[in-house]
């Protein structure tokens, strides 16, 4: 086999998603799909979700020990494979070892709700078996539009999650939404979302625009006149309004998403002026037809 068809051979998609930070890590798929499945504005969970049988993932390993042998990252996919039983995650990672014996460090997606099943004594034996960091969608510090969009966690949850992921050394990487409360919750998601993100320590905050992908419940919301969209630029001085409320500390805060072409990213709170200028620079820019 060629060494594409032998990357081939190993993933159930053609396309592979890993977030920036892993960038250069071997991709492993421990799973297919979420467990949740139910957020309004998600789809990417459109996989029925199941778990890749052990003898198949050490195929997996098999492969990509072939293909890259001094490999030291390991990226775990699925959109939360972290809602596996920890045995079986730290049969997964001893497993990597094996087959990548340089490997130092592993990743993956990961709800709230799978870090708070794990007890203490759980994640710590994952982070000492290599867990190095989870990326968590939190989207929102906002209880209600988290009820709206059926997220299935509270503020307070992810706070507690996250603080306990702190505990144990494990890194966390964050995603929010700007624009997820609509028109009418504009302030109210920046404002609460920053206030809980202030009571974390994540090494990243992603923001990622709210966009409506077509047959997702929120999108249809929104043609019913339920969910007021909100425009690029309103959606912009909504995460002004969020970054100015941040007070979190060695955090890099970035936007790939910004008006739909551009993107910003600097270290808080160092680089904060300057995020706000940029992000002022841009409204001012809009405003005056691009
Ligand atoms: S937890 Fe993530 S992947 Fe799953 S439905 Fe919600 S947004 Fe989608």
């Amino acid at each position: 086999m060629t060494r594409e068809e032998l990357y081939r051979s190993i993933y159930s998609h053609d396309t592979i998603y890993i977030p920036p930070h892993e960038e250069g890590s071997a991709a492993l798929e421990v799973s297919l799909g979420c467990s949740w499945r139910r957020c309004a504005f998600c789809d990417f969970a459109r996989d029925d979700f199941r778990l890749i049988p052990l003898d198949e993932v050490e195929r997996r390993l098999r492969v990509l020990a072939v293909l890259q042998p001094e490999q030291t990252r390991l990226f775990l996919l699925g959109e939360n494979p972290f809602m596996m039983e920890p045995e079986r995650l730290l049969r997964i990672i001893a497993m990597g070892r094996h087959y990548l014996p340089r490997l130092e460090r592993v990743a993956m997606y990961a709800r709230v709700d799978d870090v708070l099943r794990r007890t203490d004594g759980e994640l710590a034996a994952l982070r000492r078996a290599g867990l190095a960091a989870l990326h968590i969608g939190v989207e929102s510090g906002c209880d209600s539009i988290l009820l709206q969009m059926d997220k299935g966690i509270t503020a307070a949850q992810t706070v507690e999650a996250l603080n306990r992921l702190s505990g144990a050394g494990i890194d966390y990487y964050l995603t929010v939404i700007p624009g997820l409360g609509g028109r009418d919750h504009s302030r109210m998601h920046a404002i609460e979302t920053a206030r809980m993100l202030n009571r974390t320590r994540p090494k990243d905050i992603w923001c990622l625009k709210l966009h409506l992908y077509e047959g997702t419940p929120l999108w249809r919301e929104a043609r019913a006149g339920r969910f007021a969209m909100m425009e690029p630029a309103e959606i912009l001085r909504e995460e002004r309004l969020m970054l100015q409320e941040l007070t979190v500390t060695d955090c890099l805060f970035e936007d790939t998403t910004v008006l739909d072409r551009y993107t910003i990213r600097g270290m808080l709170p160092e680089q904060k002026p300057q995020l706000l200028s940029a992000i002022d620079y841009l409204l001012l820019t809009e405003a005056h037809g691009g």
